[in-house]
């Protein structure tokens, strides 16, 4: 499946921001635009682009407040471009993170070529993901492979193993487990019992999916994920 990358144009000439949009339309982009920061920056949270060209000469707010303010909660890449050609203007934007910068004039073919590189180093990078063994966990969507093959788990298995995979080689008590996994608002005994019927679920999961990785017991203390490989 191959989604389209959405690009959000922050920018208060009309004129530059259609024929922008006209090009990046044109080589398989979807485009939305904005006028003024205040509608770049709600268009940001209601829209979910892939990416941002910003203008930093806007009407209500300079450009580089909204850089500011969308870097305190997002790494989503954007590309500065202005009419503003000081070197300083640049190091600034830089520096709050914008992942590339073009001066007004541009050749639309720069400004392509400069998307392209930065959404191909986003897909590169790919999801977040936690790597033990031939184990695969992707934490923000709670799923699991071994061999390419998707290991279905219910909630308490996933937080079990993701607590075990982001702590390998490490003896853990079933305190501490019970403690990550239910808080430390349940009964102990009770969640004692819990663990080691839920340990044993994933267990057999594991190993019936070949996982060369292994939840091994440690006798009256608790459990280790040790890599087999
Ligand atoms: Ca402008």
């Amino acid at each position: 499946m191959n989604i389209r990358e959405k690009i959000l144009i922050v920018e208060d000439e009309k004129n530059i921001a259609q024929f922008i949009a006209a090009v990046l339309d044109g080589q398989g982009y979807e485009t939305i635009q904005a006028r003024t920061g205040a509608e770049g920056l709600s268009m940001i949270s209601s829209h979910c682009p892939d990416l941002i060209i910003l203008d930093l000469g806007l009407p209500d707010m300079d450009g580089l407040e909204i850089l500011r303010q969308l870097r305190s909660w997002s790494s989503l890449p954007v590309v500065v471009v202005s009419a503003r050609s000081h070197e300083r203007d640049k190091v600034t934007a830089l520096d709050q993170g914008a992942d590339d910068y073009l001066t007004k004039p541009f050749h639309l073919a720069e400004l392509n070529a400069r998307i392209k590189c930065i959404i191909r180093r986003k897909q590169q990078d790919g999801e977040m993901h936690i790597n033990l063994a031939n184990i695969i966990v992707y934490p923000d969507r709670h799923a699991v492979y071994i061999n390419e093959e998707e290991l279905v788990l219910n909630r308490k298995e996933f937080d079990l193993l993701y607590y075990f995979v982001t702590n390998p080689d490490r003896l853990i008590s079933k305190g501490a487990l019970a403690e990550s996994i239910w808080g430390d608002y349940i009964d102990q005994a009770d969640s004692f019992d819990f663990i080691y019927s839920q340990v044993k679920n994933l267990r057999k999961k594991l190993k019936s999916a070949g996982a060369t990785a292994e939840i091994k017991a440690v006798y009256g203390f608790g459990y280790k994920m040790v890599n087999e490989e």
